[in-house]
């Protein structure tokens, strides 16, 4: 363990920090962060260069993107918070919802960052193994909540894994969860899903279940990871909650104009979401194809149950200059990249599964 010059809590000192996916080289794809492979659109970095004035703080609160969204979900604008990345509007709720030795829910494997929001409250992360499909298994969350749960989070579709919640499985679940512990349905890859009976956050808040929140996030279809900007909408009191424990002014105001022209340029962007769900659907047909045992795929990633070899796995793409994201023992996470990339994920994931493992090298 490390020696710190300073006394640190120990729950802290004993949880690694979160590692960010691997940068990769120029010449690299870099398929390690689900990130969008499209460039920002042209209307959308000259919106966040006009939103001059730097040496103001931001208008933190982010109302004309509030009032947008809000119409977009038929909400009243206090019913919606926006937050630099919705995993920092994850850490809030977390803190609004959570104290020493409560409890923290949700299915595992899921988001890497699910672990952390436990520990920083002090709470305990209660996990609940996903479906041999690597789906949630929502009965068994349902039991697993107690008197000491605060916060439940629901992923879907399910990073790093790909499988959606259906809507009607996720209604049976919030007929069981009690009505005062928080449901965080984390959307941030419902842009990317194409399957009609997947959960929906819009319909979820329209039907008005006073203990949800949704998540979603400008990062991954929108294409705007580097500028940290995401949302959430629910029950203004519990939002209210939320902003108690947030950093103030973290928003800043060149992330919510770039927010605003994505939404105008929506068309041009949903139509690159299309193709990269396009590709994602041809890719994992591929895999399979290859023999690798990919689960459905509804974000912007595949997932291949690689296990105990999965370094190994990782260290072969990478010495053919596709960067992806490996989970020890458990399996590899590649991002929709490039359409170029595609070949060569194919290429080496084929490559892994024969006998003599000669992998390809650039
Ligand atoms: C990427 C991701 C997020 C959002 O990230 P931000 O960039 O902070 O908005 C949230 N949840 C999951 C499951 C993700 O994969």
């Amino acid at each position: 363990m490390t020696d710190y010059p300073v006394r640190i809590r120990p729950a802290i000192a004993a949880h690694p920090a979160y590692a960010q996916g691997k940068q990769a080289g120029a010449d690299a794809f870099k398929l390690s962060s689900n990130e969008n492979p499209f460039e920002p659109l042209p209307g959308v970095v000259a919106a966040m260069q006009a939103a001059a004035g730097f040496h103001r703080y931001p208008d933190s609160s982010s109302p004309r993107l509030r009032a947008r969204l809000a119409a977009r979900f038929g909400v009243a604008d206090d019913a919606v918070h926006i937050g630099a990345g919705s995993v920092s509007i994850l850490y809030q709720l977390a803190h609004a919802t959570c104290g020493p030795g409560d409890e923290l829910l949700f299915s595992w494997r899921s988001f890497e960052a699910y672990p952390g929001l436990a520990i920083a409250a002090d709470a305990r992360p209660i996990t609940v193994a996903n479906t041999p499909a690597g789906g949630h298994d929502l009965d068994a969350m349902a039991d697993a909540v107690t008197d000491r749960t605060g916060m439940v989070i629901v992923c879907s579709p399910n990073n790093p894994t790909g499988p959606v919640v259906t809507q009607a499985d996720f209604d049976a679940f919030l007929g069981r969860v009690p009505v005062d512990v928080l449901v965080v349905l984390d959307e941030a890859y419902a842009e990317f899903v194409t399957d009609p009976d997947a959960v929906d956050g819009a319909r979820v808040i329209a039907a008005g279940h006073p203990n949800v929140v949704v998540l979603r996030t400008f990062s991954k279809a929108y294409g705007l990871a580097g500028l940290r900007i995401g949302y959430a909408v629910g029950d203004p009191r519990i939002l209210s909650a939320a902003k108690t424990t947030s950093i103030p002014l973290s928003v800043t105001a060149g992330a919510e104009a770039a927010a605003l022209a994505s939404l105008d340029a929506e068309d041009d962007l949903l139509e690159r979401v299309r193709l990269i769900a396009g590709r994602r659907d041809r890719l994992a047909a591929r895999l399979r194809e290859a023999g690798w045992d990919v689960p459905v795929a509804q974000g912007n990633f595949v997932w291949l149950p690689a296990g105990d070899r999965t370094l190994e796995v990782a260290a072969a793409f990478e010495a053919a200059d596709v960067i992806v994201r490996p989970f020890a023992d458990d399996g590899v996470r590649i991002s929709i990249g490039e359409e170029e990339s595609l070949d060569r994920v194919v290429e080496v994931a084929t490559a892994v599964l024969q006998k003599d493992r000669a992998y390809p090298a650039r």
